[in-house]
């Protein structure tokens, strides 16, 4: 009833449903694009509709909003946030600028608006390895994970990349214990995880990539059984794909701000408004800088 309910209304208020992997599955279902942060950004470019819901947490609107300023952007629930966007400052990006002349300051898009805008490009975790590379500058300042900076330092060994201290509390919460049980469970198990992860489970995995990368290399493996080392969300898009084959999850890998949002919120904005995103001009203006700079170095 929801369903059909939230599709007249999509026609009569001319609006478009953006969700991200880790939202429920009640949402996924009704969604108009289902995708990772930077393909939700990247997808409402292309959009004709003037009225954007996005479901995600506030960072993704805010990134929608600045590549789409003269559209809508509504968040289902604005309580919904990404601890890990707010664990850097402006104070601290300035200081590591005063320490290095030869300083590139690369913003994960898992970041405030704010953040982006003292950045000097962003990136995700599907492109960060391939736009770090190219950077010009020796020194790399990479906020706001640390966990995904160590992964790359790995990877671009050229380059002196300086780790803030940032973290994703639901990937750095799983211990590579944990993930040897399960390994010892489902023999047969390919273990795919995402570069949030800390250095000891990207050890013992098999494959290291972001949500997209995890969900083509199912694809392209020709095995049937994978433990799955990122937020659970993900498990309706790969068995929507993949019905034969068997993903195993962490109990405790499970956003609480992803799961903030729910149906009824959705329907709700749709019908009355509100929780619509405002980021200020002079900051779009600085923020687009570094995410049109990731769409370029990152083809
Ligand atoms: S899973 Fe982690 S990085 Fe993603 S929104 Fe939740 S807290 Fe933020």
């Amino acid at each position: 009833m929801n369903k059909e309910k939230i599709d007249i209304l999509k026609k009569e208020k001319n609006t478009v449903i953006l969700a991200h992997y880790y939202v429920d599955e009640s949402i996924q279902k009704i969604a108009d694009y289902v995708g990772d942060s930077f393909y939700l950004a990247q997808v409402a470019t292309k959009l004709e509709e003037k009225n954007i819901i996005v479901a995600g947490v506030y960072f993704m609107g805010e990134s929608v909003k600045i590549l789409n300023p003269e559209k809508n952007i509504y968040l289902v629930n604005p309580k919904a946030d990404c601890p890990m966007a707010h664990m850097v400052n402006i104070n601290t990006i300035e200081e590591m600028r005063n320490k290095y002349n030869d300083l590139a300051v690369v913003c994960y898009i898992n970041s405030t608006a704010e953040i982006k805008s003292h950045s000097d490009i962003c990136v995700t975790s599907a492109n960060a390895v391939k736009i770090v590379r190219k950077l010009p500058e020796k020194n790399i300042f990479f906020i706001p994970d640390g966990n995904l900076a160590k992964y790359i330092e790995k990877l671009v060994p050229e380059k002196n990349i300086i780790a803030n201290n940032g973290f994703c509390p639901i990937h750095n919460r799983v211990s590579a214990r944990a993930v040897n049980n399960l390994k010892m469970k489902y023999k047969d198990a390919k273990v795919l995880a995402h570069p949030e992860c800390k250095k000891e489970v990207l050890d013992i995995a098999d494959y290291i990539g972001s949500t997209s990368g995890i969900i083509k290399k199912v694809g392209t493996c020709n095995l049937n059984e994978f433990i799955i080392v990122t937020e659970i969300g993900i498990k309706y898009e790969l068995l929507k794909n993949y019905p034969n084959k068997r993903f195993y999850f962490l109990d405790s890998m499970i956003c609480e701000d992803m799961k903030l949002l729910e149906l009824k919120d959705l329907l709700k904005t749709m019908e009355k408004g509100g929780n619509e995103v405002f980021v200020s001009e002079e900051v779009i203006e600085k923020a687009k800088k570094p995410l049109k700079r990731m769409l370029k170095l990152g083809e």
